[in-house]
């Protein structure tokens, strides 16, 4: 048996609500890698139709950003 490896994709943008650490938000997403999707491609398409997950150009780079983040204007 081995442990299951998991895809992760967090939330890039900074948090200035106080409920992040060190100003970043801790918000991520995993996936159990044996489940399809397999890549960070597919689970970014799953978790924005699903949770509302969205990647976004944020200083001119493309940001993974959760639910509470995605909904907010970039600055
Ligand atoms: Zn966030």
């Amino acid at each position: 048996m081995t442990a299951d490896a998991y895809l992760v994709i967090r939330c890039e943008a900074t948090d200035d609500t106080g409920n992040g650490v060190d100003g970043d938000c801790v918000a991520e997403a995993s996936w159990p890698i044996r489940f399809e999707p397999h890549n960070h491609t597919e689970l970014r398409r799953l978790i924005k139709e699903q949770r509302g997950w969205d990647r976004q150009r944020r200083d001119g780079r493309l940001v993974d950003l959760c639910p509470e983040h995605a909904a907010v204007p970039a600055p």
